[in-house]
């Protein structure tokens, strides 16, 4: 056995016990909602200096996505918003996924739990999805073979398969979860989804203490909004994972509320759970906040940083949950400085 072990955790980058983190504020409504954490953690004294890199979204070549790559290998941890890719061209890969596939962050973690206070077409939610976040259908291998006919190429490996479903048990097992529901199409896409659902069935059988079943993502999307208790921690491929996340907000009350957390082994990048950009609302101070907040509370998580993680989500639980300072897209009139103004000033963040 070697000496010295492959290191398969790299420590964060800490500099004078304060934590540097790569901060992506993307297109849209990114760069307000980052203002706001930046408020945020000022107020609650987050030992974290953000290093900002701002891509541009029309160039094709962006030097700026190399030192984002750069800069987050250096520091471990990145907070994003979404970033535009404007080029039309098949050539030129959407950022978001270049992100994720560099830096290898195989897996997406949702967290849909209801909040209270925030009116939602289902009450007492609570499930976890566990996305495949680098290939499936987001491999981005397109072609037109002749005139009027497009392939486009969902690709599903073992190895990645294996990762995430082990993500996923582990998970499960760590939190005291009960049930893993692998969604599929594996019907019609016998050999991609099929490897996808057998790769999942094999790891279940090492962790017998948990149920596992498996749903074909049609009947999931019905069962979802008309019994959405019955999931636990939900897997499945990148594209369904998108879907199903989506849907899953809406019913607890839309875009603006949950966060979403982006693994590999070595780095991880947290953002607003749908992914939105939010262009039409941009600049108009009435985005919700709470997303990129909670965002920026997983983030503080992850770097050990408890107590203010804590501080800023009892101040979003007051805000929300007693005070009603809700924004449009909750039904309440709330200007997003509103709401962070009451977060900020009057719930003892200063
Ligand atoms: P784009 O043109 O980039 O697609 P968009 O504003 O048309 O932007 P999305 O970014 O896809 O739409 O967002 C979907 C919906 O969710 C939009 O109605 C958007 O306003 C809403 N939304 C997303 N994030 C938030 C937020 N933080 N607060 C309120 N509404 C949000």
């Amino acid at each position: 056995t070697p000496l010295i072990k492959k290191q398969s955790v790299i420590p964060v980058a800490m500099y004078g016990g304060r934590n540097a983190v790569t901060m992506l504020p993307g297109g849209g409504i990114g760069p307000e909602l980052m203002e706001y954490v930046r408020e945020v953690f000022k107020y609650a004294g987050a030992p974290v200096d953000f290093e900002v890199i701002n891509i541009d979204p029309h160039s094709e070549e962006s030097n700026e996505f190399d030192y984002a790559i750069t800069s987050i290998r250096r520091n471990g941890v990145a907070i994003k918003g979404n970033i535009e890719t404007k080029s039309e061209s098949a050539g030129v890969l959407s950022r978001n996924v270049a992100l994720r596939n560099e830096l290898d962050l195989y897996v997406n973690v949702l967290h849909c739990k209801s909040f209270p206070g925030i009116p939602a077409r289902q009450k007492d939610i609570d499930i976890i999805v566990i996305r495949q976040n680098t290939e499936g259908e987001y491999a981005m291998l397109e072609h037109e073979s002749v005139h009027g006919v497009v392939e486009s190429m969902k690709v599903v490996t073992e190895s990645n398969s294996d990762r995430v479903a082990r993500y996923a048990f582990e998970f499960a097992k760590k939190n005291g979860r009960k049930k893993v529901t692998t969604i599929h199409k594996a019907n019609i896409m016998k050999l991609s989804d099929g490897l996808f659902l057998e790769t999942s069935r094999k790891i279940a059988k090492e962790y017998p203490e948990i149920e596992h079943n498996d749903m074909i993502i049609d009947n999931c999307c019905m069962q979802l909004v008309s019994k959405p208790h019955q999931f636990d921690v939900m897997i499945m491929t990148n594209l369904y994972g998108s879907i199903v996340s989506n849907v899953l907000c809406g019913l607890i009350g839309g875009a603006g509320i949950l966060s979403g957390r982006n693994y590999g082994d070595h780095y991880a990048i947290f953002e607003p759970g749908t992914r939105n950009t939010g262009t039409a609302i941009a600049g108009k101070n009435v985005a919700n906040p709470l997303a990129m907040l909670h965002a920026s509370v997983d983030m503080l998580d992850h770097l050990g940083h408890k107590p203010h993680a804590n501080l800023i989500l009892d101040a979003i639980h007051k805000t929300i949950a007693e005070d009603h300072l809700l924004t449009p897209d909750l039904g309440g009139s709330a200007k997003s400085s509103d709401t962070m103004n009451h977060l900020s000033y009057t719930q003892g963040l200063i």
